[in-house]
């Protein structure tokens, strides 16, 4: 291969700049090929759609991990409302519950697009699994990889990369859009603090044994008293209560946990004393483009349950496909798909490139859900009749991409955020 061939692999692969000019510095080109690379790297963007050689692997390691490990359990997870154990296992195996964790703790040590890959790819086959590998990777590592004390790091991410699923403890039966006003309180006794209150809507409760709770240390000082505690499912007086009988993505449970005079030791507070709200607001930020890739992934796997059928299935003498109000639909349908997709790829490259993103992460979780939504209902109506029976899967991915419009943010808040941008954008005019 030559080497300008090799570089605009490199580039168009979606790859920055950076590992471009790493690649040539490595191979010791820079200064026969770099004036060349430089013109490729200004003038010809790399397509959003274009992976990177670390996604790409993932993806169809991931895709092929989700039709064979996850695909024959989906029903019966679906049906019992539970995850699967062994799917947990599978997944701590095969390393995608620490996708960004450095291998120095256990992890795979990849980057965030590749946890979108991972998200998107999950959420083809089953979008509970899907939304617990992304509270997962976006939300608890993250929080640890960036702020934990180094001995925080050497104690749970380990554990998180390897055998312990995380959730997040944000929303109170008062407190859910309006967040920060949670009634969870930490009192300071000693070197330790005392937790009470409860939380509800916690994914994964009931099989995480490591909880980032959202506590409030001094009312006093309302929103700015919330603390970050990392709190442990052994800790005395901590429980996980009633589990959700959901709508949908039912293979993530949903409990109820509570905080009965719950000593934690002020070294588990992560992050700054007071910080917590910033915290919970940034990494809802980030999660968003997790809940765009779940929903993307959805509304694929979706499509791609459904299209076949419209393929085979004839009525008056022709495929149902090719009924020209079928067919647009269907393009249509595709295009948001695809539409959902460049919003949440571009949200995920913004952010990967620290430039800001969070009108575009909000825009992504917005229309991927709506995406989702419309998707979802139009197979069902494809396939008619069959379309609407537990005997396909359309019915589920129905089913399941209602909360898309609700966790991380409803619709309405997202809109919120989009139009607070706008406004600054406007004034800033
Ligand atoms: C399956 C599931 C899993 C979840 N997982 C977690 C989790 O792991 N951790 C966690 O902390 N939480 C979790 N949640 C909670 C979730 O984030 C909240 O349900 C969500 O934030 C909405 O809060 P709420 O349900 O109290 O609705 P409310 O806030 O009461 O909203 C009700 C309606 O009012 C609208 N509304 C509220 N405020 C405004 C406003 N300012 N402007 C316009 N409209 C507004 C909303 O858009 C919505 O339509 C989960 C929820 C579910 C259902």
């Amino acid at each position: 291969m030559s080497s300008l061939t090799k570089c605009r692999l490199v580039l168009s692969n979606g790859a920055a700049k950076s590992s471009a000019t790493k690649w040539l510095n490595q191979f010791r080109l820079a200064k026969s090929i770099g004036p060349v690379c430089q013109r490729y790297s200004s003038s010809l963007h790399a397509p959003l759609t274009v992976l990177t050689e670390d996604e790409l692997v993932m993806k169809d390691t991931v895709s092929k991990f989700a039709r064979e490990k996850i695909g024959p359990v989906v029903k019966k997870m679906d049906a019992e409302g539970k995850t699967d154990p062994e799917v947990i296992e599978e997944l701590f195996k095969n390393g995608l519950m620490g996708v960004e964790i450095p291998t120095d703790f256990g992890g795979s040590e990849s980057t965030f697009g590749s946890s979108i890959v991972v998200i998107e790819e999950l959420a083809k086959v089953d979008p509970g699994i899907s939304v617990m590998v992304d509270i997962q990777n976006t939300l608890i590592n993250t929080l640890i990889m960036k702020l934990g004390t180094d001995e925080q790091k050497k104690k749970y991410l380990p554990m998180l990369a390897t055998n312990t699923v995380g959730s997040f403890c944000l929303s109170e039966p008062q407190s859910g859009s309006d967040a920060f006003s949670l009634k969870t309180r930490a009192v300071k006794d000693g070197s330790d603090y005392v937790i009470n209150g409860s939380k509800i809507w916690i994914s994964s409760a009931d099989v995480s044994g490591i909880f980032l709770v959202m506590a409030n240390a001094d009312p006093s000082k309302g929103y700015k008293g919330i603390t970050c505690f990392i709190v442990e499912k052994e800790m005395a007086g901590f429980s996980v209560g009633k589990k959700e009988d959901k709508l949908g993505i039912r293979s993530s449970t949903t409990c109820a946990v509570h905080f009965d005079n719950v000593r934690v030791p002020a070294s588990n507070i992560l992050g700054e004393y007071g910080k917590g709200y910033k915290y919970a607001i940034e990494m809802l930020n980030e999660g968003r483009i997790g809940i765009g890739a779940q929903m993307v992934g959805l509304a694929q796997g979706c499509f791609e349950a459904t299209v076949p059928y419209t393929l085979e299935r004839r009525q008056f003498g022709q495929r149902i496909f090719d009924f020209q109000s079928m067919s647009h639909q269907i393009s249509r349908v595709a295009t948001q798909i695809e539409c959902a997709r460049l919003l949440t790829y571009n949200a995920c490259r913004l952010k990967e490139a620290k430039l800001p993103f969070v009108k575009q992460a909000a825009m992504a979780k917005y229309y991927s859900a709506e995406a989702a939504t419309e998707t979802t209902s139009k197979c069902i109506e494809w396939m008619g009749g069959v379309g609407f029976t537990k005997d396909y899967p359309v019915e589920k991915y129905y089913r399941d991409c209602k909360i898309g419009t609700i966790y991380e943010g409803t619709t309405n808040i997202q809109l919120n955020t989009i139009a607070k941008h706008l406004e600054k954008e406007f004034d800033e005019l």
